[in-house]
C-alpha cells in the first residue's frame, strides 16, 4: 500500500466536514436522480420502470485485507460487486448509496483514496452516488453499499426461470480471483516470516481478477444486442458450483456441467498447478469472479454460438436427474457447493 503523503486526522474535519468533502466530488448524471447527497433522503424518479435494489457489506478482516488491498481498489470493488447483482437481474444500475464505519486510525486521505475508487467505478458503470451514512468504528473498516437499478418488467431475469433443456452459459473465465488471492496470501505469509518484498511478477491477470474485478455490464449489453433474454441468471460470487445449484434449485430443475468446458485462463491454470490445486476445483469453488452465469433456451443457441465472450458449459435437466459434474470420460459426480460461506470461513 502506498502511504498517503500527508495525514489529516478525521477529527479535524468532523462527520459533516467529511460528508461535504465527499459531496463536493459528486456530479449527478442520471435524470432519474432527483436529489442526491444533502437532504434527509435521496429522491429517485422510477420513470415507469421496475426498480431493483441490492446491498452488499464488506468487512475488514473478513472480506478484505488492507495489507494487500489498496483503498482505491477496495472502493472500486465494493461498487463493482453491487452493480454485478443488478446486472444479474438483467437490469441497469443507476444509483448507489455508500455507508462506511471507519476508525480514527484512518486519516482523511485514506477516505479520499477509498472514494476515488468508488467514484471511478461510478463513472465506469454510469451510476450516481446519491447518499450514504458515516459513522465511527472502534477497529476495522466496514463498507456497505446499496445499488439501485431499473428495468422494464419484461426484461427482468430471475434465478427461477430455467427450463429442463436450457443451455447453461457463463461469461469470461473462472477461478482467477481465487488464484489471485492465493498468491497474495502466500506473499503476505512470506513477508511476515522473512520480511521479503512480495514477488507478484507474472501474476498480473489473476491479481487484477482479485483486486479489480469488473461487473459484466458488457455481457448484458451483448445479450440485448444478440436478442437473447436469459431464462435465468445469477452472478458468480461464491463459485460456479454454488451458483449453478442456485439456478437449478430455484428453477426446480437439475443441471449438468461438463468439466472440460469450464473456461479457465492459462495463467489461472498454471498458478493452480503451481499450488498443487486442481484448476477445475478452483473454478468450481473459488468464487469472486463476478462473471454472469445464465441459462438460455435451445432455440437461442445459434445466436451465441462461437461468441468469444461466453461459453456453453452444460445444460439443465429434469429435477430427478440431479445436479452433476460430467468428467471427460462421461462419469457423473454430484455437484456440491463448497464455495465460500459467510459463516463457516475462519
Ligand atoms: P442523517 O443524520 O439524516 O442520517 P447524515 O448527516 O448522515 O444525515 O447525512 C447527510 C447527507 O449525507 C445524506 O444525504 C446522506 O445520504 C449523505 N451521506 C452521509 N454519509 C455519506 C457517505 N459516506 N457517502 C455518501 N453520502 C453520505
Ligand atoms: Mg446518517
Amino acid at each position: 500500500m502506498t502511504e498517503p503523503t500527508s495525514r489529516t486526522e478525521l477529527s479535524a474535519l468532523g462527520e459533516f466536514g467529511l460528508i461535504e468533502r465527499i459531496a463536493s466530488r459528486v456530479h449527478l448524471q442520471h435524470t432519474t436522480s432527483l436529489k442526491g447527497i444533502g437532504d434527509d433522503a435521496a429522491v429517485i424518479d422510477p420513470q415507469g420502470l421496475h426498480q431493483v435494489v441490492t446491498t452488499d457489506m464488506l468487512v475488514e478482516g473478513v472480506h478484505f485485507d488492507l495489507g494487500y488491498m489498496p483503498l482505491k481498489h477496495l472502493g472500486y470493488k465494493a461498487v463493482a460487486v453491487n452493480v454485478s447483482d443488478i446486472y444479474a437481474m438483467n437490469a441497469t444500475p443507476h444509483q448507489i448509496t455508500v455507508s462506511i464505519a471507519i476508525s480514527n486510525r484512518f486519516p482523511v486521505e485514506a477516505v479520499d483514496e477509498l472514494y476515488e475508487g468508488i467514484l471511478l467505478a461510478c463513472r465506469s458503470y454510469g451510476v450516481d452516488l446519491v447518499g450514504g451514512d458515516t459513522c465511527s468504528s472502534t477497529s476495522g473498516l466496514v463498507i456497505s453499499i446499496t445499488a439501485i437499478g431499473a428495468a422494464n418488467k419484461e426484461d427482468l431475469v430471475y434465478r427461477n426461470g430455467a427450463g429442463d433443456n436450457d443451455l447453461l452459459v457463463v461469461s469470461g473465465d473462472l477461478g482467477g480471483a481465487y488464484m489471485g488471492l492465493q498468491v497474495l496470501e502466500r506473499e503476505k505469509a512470506v513477508f511476515k516470516e522473512t520480511g521479503a518484498q512480495p514477488d507478484l511478477v507474472g501474476h498480473d491477470y489473476i491479481l487484477e481478477r482479485q483486486l479489480k474485478p469488473e461487473a459484466r455490464k458488457d455481457i448484458i449489453e451483448l445479450l440485448k444486442k444478440l436478442g437473447v433474454k436469459p431464462t435465468s441468471m445469477i452472478d458468480v460470487s461464491d463459485g460456479l458450483a454454488s451458483e449453478a445449484l442456485h439456478l437449478a434449485h430455484n428453477s426446480g430443475t437439475g443441471v449438468r456441467i461438463y468439466d472440460e468446458k469450464i473456461p479457465i485462463d492459462p495463467s489461472t491454470y498454471q498458478t493452480a498447478r503451481d499450488f498443487n490445486l486442481d484448476p477445475t476445483t478452483c473454478a468450481l469453488n473459488g468464487g469472486e469472479d463476478y462473471e454472469l452465469l445464465f441459462t438460455i433456451a435451445q432455440a437461442d443457441y445459434e445466436k451465441i454460438k462461437g461468441n468469444p465472450s461466453v461459453t456453453i458449459i452444460g445444460h439443465m435437466t429434469d429435477k430427478a436427474s440431479g445436479s452433476m459434474l460430467v468428467d471427460k470420460q462421461g462419469g457423473l459426480h454430484e455437484l456440491k457447493a463448497q464455495g465460500w460461506d459467510a459463516f463457516l470461513k475462519k
